[in-house]
């Protein structure tokens, strides 16, 4: 299919093929049309699947077909949860957009408001926005979404997990009733259900898995190594084995930021990105990845999710998800549009029950890279340590503590090794 049989208009159509884009992404086959068609929308998808461009296409060709008044109004509202989301989906905007009259414009926390007033100020036809800045600037009187005639909601789930939905319930409260909505979601907990039943109005559902094409194309590796060592393999790796950018996910703020600290003493230029790092400091380290500046960056999930880089040819799980989905959002950051891509893991002992989880739901086992350099040592997970007996300790507690069973059975009690439904999510940061 070409874009051409989704009756694109030929200034937009310009902008794709200059942005070297040959045929819609299923999600833009999908959704353009009913866009198109004034319906409202909602996208089960994620970033990678080309959703962006499937809602920016038919939002310009939309407003395209009014003239371009004096008084320029926001006439397209998209409401994003992060800075890195808001700045990727702007720069899709003027990309294209531009063989159109029409001018987009982005404002987010975190940054001086001075320069995004005169921008608002100038006149936007099209805005993207994170919720807290857009209310902000509501309040001081810098924005009237009197004439919004498209609204997006971008990410709802995590908008939800980042605790903006009551920020953008109010948003939306002020705009026009009279309005076309679309609404985009990875995953689609309750109280995005419940978003949708209230905001949109007959919606057509397009689900969009990008999953299993995506992780098809990845090579999926596996060390076996001492937790220990994991930071001599990653420096050897580094150093001695791969050639292109690479994005290593650990579990923890603090693991990531120790990453970094280790890989700099070894002379391994590396950045951290995650939720402890100011707006500033992410997107500057994301630059540098993005351009080459340096080859590591080292994230958490959260942080990560949503990052758009293209040239990404290895993605490290220094440490193993204990969501065997959340292995799959890595990975799929590497191998995009059709790029071979490599997947490595680090697996000590006591992950060895993620890795079998992950396994499970890849529905085969990881391809094992021999470690002739830092061979695993251990054979048994390390148990945790014992509490100690203390006076404040009661006594059926000091009773249960000493005739506890093998440590390692208990320990494998503390784990579970799959959580069913309700699991806690992702233990991150
Ligand atoms: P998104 O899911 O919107 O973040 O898009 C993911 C990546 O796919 C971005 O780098 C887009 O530039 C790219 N992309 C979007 N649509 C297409 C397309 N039809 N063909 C090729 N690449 C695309």
């Amino acid at each position: 299919m070409h874009f051409k049989e989704l009756s694109i208009i030929p200034p937009i159509l310009r902008a794709l093929r200059e942005a070297g884009y040959n045929q819609p992404t299923p999600i833009q086959q999908q959704a353009i049309p009913p866009v198109l068609a004034g319906r409202d929308l909602v996208g089960c998808a994620q970033t990678g699947t080309g959703k962006t461009a499937a809602f920016a296409i038919p939002i310009f060709q939309r407003l395209s077909a009014t003239p371009v008044a004096k008084q320029r109004k926001i006439r397209a509202l998209i409401l994003t949860p992060t800075r890195e989301l808001a700045l990727q989906i702007y720069q899709n905007f003027v990309q294209y957009g531009s063989h159109l009259p029409l001018r987009s414009g982005v404002i987010f926390g975190g940054v001086s408001q001075e320069p995004q007033v005169r921008e608002l100020q100038r006149g936007v036809d099209v805005l993207i926005a994170t919720p807290g800045r857009l209310w902000d600037l509501m309040g001081q009187g810098f924005i009237r979404l009197g004439g919004v005639e498209i609204f997006v909601l971008d990410e709802a789930d995590r908008m939800l997990d980042m605790g903006f939905i009551a920020d953008v319930r109010r948003i939306a409260k002020s705009l026009s009733t009279r309005r076309q909505n679309l609404l985009f979601s990875a995953t689609m907990p309750d109280e995005i259900l419940g978003m949708v039943d209230e905001m949109l109005s007959s919606p057509v559902w397009v689900r969009i898995d990008p999953e299993i094409p995506t992780v098809e194309a990845i090579r999926q590796t596996v060390y076996f190594v001492d937790k220990a060592k994991k930071i001599r393999l990653l420096e050897h790796l580094l150093k001695a084995e791969l050639d292109d950018s690479t994005l290593v996910f650990t579990r923890t703020k603090h693991g990531a930021d120790r990453v970094v600290r280790m890989l700099g003493r070894a002379g391994i230029k590396a950045l951290a990105i995650h939720g402890n790092k100011s707006q500033n400091a992410r997107q500057n380290a994301l630059e540098q990845f993005k351009n080459g500046h340096i080859k590591v960056l080292v994230a958490t999930d959260i942080a990560a999710r949503g990052i758009d880089i293209n040239e990404l040819g290895y993605v490290i799980n220094y440490d193993l998800p204990n969501i065997p989905e959340t292995y799959v959002h890595r990975i799929g950051r590497t191998g995009r549009a059709g790029r071979e891509g490599m997947a490595i893991a680090f697996c000590d002992i006591e992950e060895r029950p993620y890795l079998r989880d992950i396994e499970k739901l890849m529905g085969k086992q990881l391809e094992e890279l021999p470690n002739t350099l830092y061979p695993p040592t251990a054979t048994e997970p390390v148990p945790p340590p014992m509490p100690r007996p203390s006076a404040k300790l009661k006594r059926g507690e000091q009773a249960a503590a000493s005739n506890s069973p093998s440590k390692t059975a208990r320990q494998r009690r503390r784990r579970p090794r799959r959580r069913p439904e309700g699991r806690p999510p992702n233990r991150q940061d």
